[in-house]
């Protein structure tokens, strides 16, 4: 399914590793949340700035593998703007995307971050692409200020 768009994917998996996007820490972030997955050792805070249930602004900072940081970099530019229910629709979407049935799969409601959906042929991999997501969900129901994806 995913074997034309592989070349695709992995070019802008390098490029969003190389040149992360919203790679820095914001001084007056609303929520402030870390996530490490020990199963590879990635590590990221993520800063987000709200304003009446939208995402104002969103950042990370943190170190890991290219497909955690390629996922939260993606992930931070297409959050911002969304209202919070929109992302927790989004992190919806993508969780199935990378881990549910095939036929479950919404290639178009993902937008940029269908490039990852090929992690689903790597299990060992799922944990990186998904950190931040997991990450933004406990930031977005602000219960922790630190996750592990164990
Ligand atoms: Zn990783």
């Amino acid at each position: 399914m995913f074997e034309d768009l592989r070349d695709l994917y992995q070019e802008v998996i390098f490029d969003h590793n190389r040149n992360p996007r919203n790679f820095r820490v914001m001084d007056n972030a609303d929520r402030k949340v870390e996530g490490f997955n020990p199963l590879c050792g990635d590590r990221l805070t993520l800063f987000l700035k709200l304003q009446n249930n939208v995402i104002e602004d969103a950042s990370f900072q943190g170190s890991g593998c290219a497909i955690s940081t390629a996922s939260v970099s993606l992930m931070t530019d297409i959050i911002k703007g969304k209202t919070e229910r929109e992302a927790e629709d989004l992190f919806e979407i993508f969780h199935k995307m990378t881990t549910g049935k095939e036929e479950e799969i919404q290639l178009e409601a993902v937008g940029k971050l269908a490039v990852l959906a090929g992690v689903r042929d790597y299990p060992a991999r799922v944990k990186c692409a998904t950190l931040a997501w997991h990450t933004l969900d406990a930031a977005l129901k602000n219960k922790n200020n630190s996750i592990s994806t164990e």
